[in-house]
C-alpha cells in the first residue's frame, strides 16, 4: 500500500522508516493532489502551529477535511485532529476526533518522558513504550473509543472509525503496532 505522510516538518522520516519496515511504500504529502492515490495518511509530530500555517497556505487543509481514508495522528498530529483545543489554537484543525486536547500540558521540553502505555485496539491488548515530547494532554473525551492509557489511567490514545490519535510517538520507540493497525483499517 502507499501510505501518505505529511512531509513538511517534524518526524516524518521516522514514520516513513516504520512504513518501509512493515513492507509498504511511504509517500510525502505536500499538496492537495498528493492525496489522490494514497491509501492512508499519517500526521506526524512536530509543531502544530507550523503545520496549521502550511496546511492553510497550500489548500491541503481544506482538501483533508474531505479525506475519508484512514488517518493516524501522533502528538502534534492529534492536535490537528481534535475538535477542541486549549493552550493556544494552532490556527487550523481537521476536527475529526471529538476530544479536547491541551497543548504542552506536561510542561516544557525537559519534562518530556517515556512511559509504558497500555493499549487495547479492537480486542488486541498489549503494553508498549510511548515517547512523549512536549505532548498534548487529552482533557475531555466525547464520542471516541479509548485505545491507549498510561498506568495511572490517563487516556493517551483514541480512535473514531478509521481515525487514530495518539498524544505520544510510537515511531520514536521503533513501535509499529499502530502503523499496522492503520493499514488494517
Ligand atoms: N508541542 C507541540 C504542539 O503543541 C507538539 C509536540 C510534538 O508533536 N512532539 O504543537
Amino acid at each position: 500500500m502507499k501510505i501518505g505522510i505529511l512531509g513538511f516538518q517534524g518526524d516524518f522520516e521516522e514514520h516513513a522508516k516504520i512504513i518501509m519496515d512493515i513492507g509498504h511504500q511511504p509517500f510525502y504529502v505536500k499538496y492537495p493532489e498528493d492525496l489522490e492515490d494514497i491509501d492512508a495518511l499519517i500526521l506526524p509530530g512536530g509543531e502544530s502551529t507550523h503545520f496549521a500555517k502550511i496546511l492553510t497556505k497550500y489548500g491541503l487543509g481544506e482538501a483533508l477535511k474531505d479525506f475519508n481514508r484512514p488517518l493516524l495522528g501522533t502528538c502534534a498530529g492529534i492536535i490537528l485532529l481534535a475538535n477542541r483545543i486549549s493552550g493556544g489554537f494552532p490556527g487550523f484543525s481537521l476536527e475529526k476526533l471529538d476530544i479536547e486536547v491541551s497543548r504542552n500540558a506536561y510542561g516544557r521540553q525537559r519534562e518530556s518522558f517515556e512511559d509504558e502505555v497500555m493499549v487495547e485496539f479492537n480486542g488486541d491488548r498489549r503494553s508498549l513504550i510511548g515517547v512523549f515530547i512536549r505532548a498534548p494532554r487529552i482533557t475531555d473525551i466525547g464520542e471516541v473509543d479509548v485505545i491507549a492509557r498510561l498506568n495511572n489511567g490517563e487516556v493517551v490514545g483514541v480512535k473514531k472509525d478509521n481515525v487514530i490519535g495518539l498524544t505520544f510517538h510510537p515511531e520514536l520507540a521503533g513501535e509499529d503496532f499502530f502503523h499496522r493497525k492503520l493499514l488494517s483499517l
